[in-house]
């Protein structure tokens, strides 16, 4: 018995990362699937840590392995190599990743996605992380296109966009927020390729504008705003990114960054690049999100800022401004930092206290039930 909680402990103990007392909290990584095929630059193996980006653009410029047929139509998933067993998840034809496994020699193959089922789905899989079974000859893998790439994290509620190997830019995003009889709100988390430049559309009473549909009903558009005399409204959306609001898409600022991208950006960008990779990264429990190195640089305003920003110049702040007062991470908390606001055009590192906050809702299992 002793024995067993040594060995457990010491378990513990080997996989904390050194440094960590001082450092960040640790930053377990972990892979978007549960199983292996031995290929390089899976996605499905591939750690979601967006700062490696050689590691990024190996995975987001290799081939995907699709579902041949319609876009707008999906492909079932058996629990066994057969149409008499069971359906346990959808897959969207031609714009949805999968992982392949293992081909079986009855023309069957073993693969892992996660499920994408709709509204009216029988097989109503939301989301759902599956290993199962589909046939062979409707398996096609294609090349993507390899300027630019998008990984959308549910954990971050960011999108990391990147360019030619490097990370060019991060943007807030709103995820879905699944509702009380409606899980199908969830966005579907796997790997999709940009499919269709579809542009407006309307949603209620709302309009979005630069969609680009990647996984059937879900697309990729700028945060929704109301049509009024005195202008486009965007009120209602805008204050909700950076957390769950949708209804399964994924909603993008429309504020520039230091850089000038948004939405509009991307849609000017990339509406010609249909093929261009979009990863969604699940934010199971036991993710967690690295506390930013303390000499991190910020910037701010000293004539009545409101704000703290991740560059000297901001499309948040007046020219006559800039470029502004440098400061670090590890001061934020001090003096008059404390009362600063993030800034959402240009998308600073969130305070720490933010940080663990969402952290501490996505607590390995062990961790949150040893911690009542
Ligand atoms: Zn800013």
């Amino acid at each position: 018995m002793l024995k067993c909680v040594l060995t457990a402990l010491l378990c513990v103990l080997m996989v904390l990362p050194a440094g960590a007392e001082e450092a960040a909290p640790a930053n377990p990584v972990n892979t978007p699937g549960r199983e292996t095929c031995g290929k390089p630059n899976c996605f499905w193996e591939t750690p979601m840590d967006y700062r490696d980006e050689e590691t990024m653009w190996a995975m987001l410029t290799a081939p995907m392995t699709v579902v041949s047929g319609n876009f707008r139509a999906q492909a079932e998933v058996y629990a066994e190599p057969s149409t008499d067993s069971k359906v346990i998840a959808d897959v969207t034809r031609s714009t949805q990743g999968v992982h392949v496994l293992q081909h079986l020699d009855n023309g069957w193959t073993k693969i892992e996605c996660y499920s994408s089922s709709f509204s009216g789905s029988p097989t109503k899989a939301y989301n759902v992380l599956t290993t199962g079974y589909i046939q062979t000859e409707l398996l096609v893998e294609v090349e993507v296109r390899t300027e630019f790439a998008l990984v959308v994290d549910k954990l971050t509620q960011r999108l990391y966009i990147y360019q030619d190997g490097k990370l060019l830019d991060v943007l807030l995003v709103s995820t879905g927020l699944p509702a009380k009889g409606a899980p199908e709100n969830e966005t579907r988390s796997g790997e999709y390729l940009l499919y269709s430049p579809t542009g407006r559309f309307p949603s209620g009473d709302f309009q979005c504008n630069y969609g680009i549909r990647y996984n059937d009903g879900d697309l990729i558009h700028e945060i929704p705003h109301l049509k009024r005399e005195s202008g486009d409204y965007y009120g209602r959306t805008e204050p909700l990114l950076g957390q769950r609001a949708s209804h399964g898409c994924i909603r993008v600022q429309r504020k520039r960054t230091e850089k000038g991208i948004n939405m509009r950006w991307i849609w000017n960008n990339m509406r010609d690049k249909m093929s261009t990779r979009l990863v969604i990264w699940e934010d199971w429990q036991g993710r967690q999100i690295a506390i930013p190195d303390a000499q991190t640089p910020l910037y701010y305003n000293p004539k009545g800022g409101k704000d703290y920003h991740d560059s000297p110049t901001c499309y948040g702040v007046l020219d006559k401004y800039e470029p502004m007062t440098a400061f670090t991470y590890g001061e934020l908390e001090t003096g008059a930092y404390r009362g600063l606001k993030v800034c959402t055009y240009c998308n600073p590192p969130l305070r720490t206290a933010d940080i663990e906050e969402i952290n501490a809702a996505h607590a390995p299992a062990e961790a949150a039930q040893s911690a009542e």
